[in-house]
C-alpha cells in the first residue's frame, strides 16, 4: 500500500479535530518512516527484488519493530501521546478527540498493509506472518489506492470549509499523488538497493508532507497585526 495510506489522512481532518493535513500525513506513514530509518540503520532487514510480487519489489522478511501488530500498537500510543504533549505545550487548541485520531491514523497504517502485504507481517516479533497478498494481483491493488485516495480527498472536502483556490489544490495533489502511483505500480525500473530505496521512502514522503503543509496555507486569511 502506498497513496492509499493517505486518504486516511484526508478522511480524518475536519474543521473540529483542527489536526494540520500535514500532521495527519506523518501519522498515516508513521511506520513507514520508522522502518525505513531502521533499515537506513541496518537494524530491519529488506530484499529489493524485480517481480517479488506484481505490484511491488519489496521483501520485507525482517521488521518486527515497526510492522509487527503489536509495534504498531505500541507506534500508536506512541505518536498520540507526542501529539498531546507538543499541543499542550505549546498551548494549541485541540479537541479532546485529537491524539486519539492520530492514534487511529498511525494504526491505520498496519490495517492497510495487511491487505497489500505477502505473509510478511508478524503479530508479534518476526513470527505469525499474515498479509492477504493483494500486492500478488497489480490491478486490483492500483484501483483500491486511487478509490481509497479519492474517497478521503472527498471527505476532506465535504468536511472542511475552504476556499475554491485550496479545493482546486487539493485536487491537483490528489492528481499528483495518483501519477505517482502510476509509476510506482507501473513505470519498470531496475531494483534499487535496500538503503537507496528507504532513503527514497524518506524523501517522497517528507515531500509530500510538505505538500500537504502548502496546500492548507492556500489561500488562508493573513492576520493584520498592526501596532
Ligand atoms: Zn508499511
Amino acid at each position: 500500500m502506498f497513496v492509499g495510506h493517505y486518504s486516511v489522512a484526508f478522511a480524518a481532518k475536519s474543521d473540529r479535530n483542527k489536526i494540520p493535513l500535514w500532521v495527519l500525513f506523518i501519522a498515516v506513514q508513521f511506520l513507514d518512516y520508522i522502518w525505513a530509518t531502521l533499515v537506513l540503520l541496518g537494524i530491519e532487514k529488506l530484499h529489493v527484488i524485480k517481480g517479488f510480487t506484481a505490484g511491488s519489489m519489496l521483501d520485507s522478511y525482517f521488521h518486527p519493530y515497526s510492522h509487527s501488530l503489536i509495534a504498531a500498537v505500541i507506534w500508536s500510543v506512541v505518536a498520540a501521546l507526542i501529539y498531546k504533549a507538543i499541543c499542550g505545550r505549546h498551548g494549541r487548541h485541540y479537541s479532546k478527540s485529537a491524539p486519539l485520531i492520530i492514534g487511529v491514523a498511525v494504526f491505520s497504517h498496519w490495517l492497510l498493509d495487511l491487505i497489500a502485504h505477502p505473509r510478511d507481517l508478524a503479530i508479534y516479533d518476526n513470527t505469525w506472518k499474515v498479509g492477504c497478498g493483494l500486492w500478488n494481483y497489480r490491478e486490483p491493488e492500483f484501483a483500491l489506492e486511487i478509490a481509497l485516495l479519492a474517497g478521503g480527498i472527498i471527505l476532506y472536502l465535504t468536511r472542511n470549509a475552504m476556499p475554491a483556490i485550496r479545493k482546486g489544490a487539493v485536487i491537483a495533489f490528489g492528481i499528483g499523488l495518483v501519477i505517482v502511483q502510476i509509476g510506482d505500480t507501473y513505470v519498470p525500473r531496475t531494483p534499487l538497493t535496500d538503503k537507496t530505496t528507504v532513503t527514497g521512502v524518506w524523501v517522497f514522503y517528507t515531500l509530500f508532507v510538505l505538500v500537504a503543509f502548502a496546500v492548507e496555507k492556500i489561500g488562508a486569511t493573513t492576520k493584520n497585526h498592526s501596532p
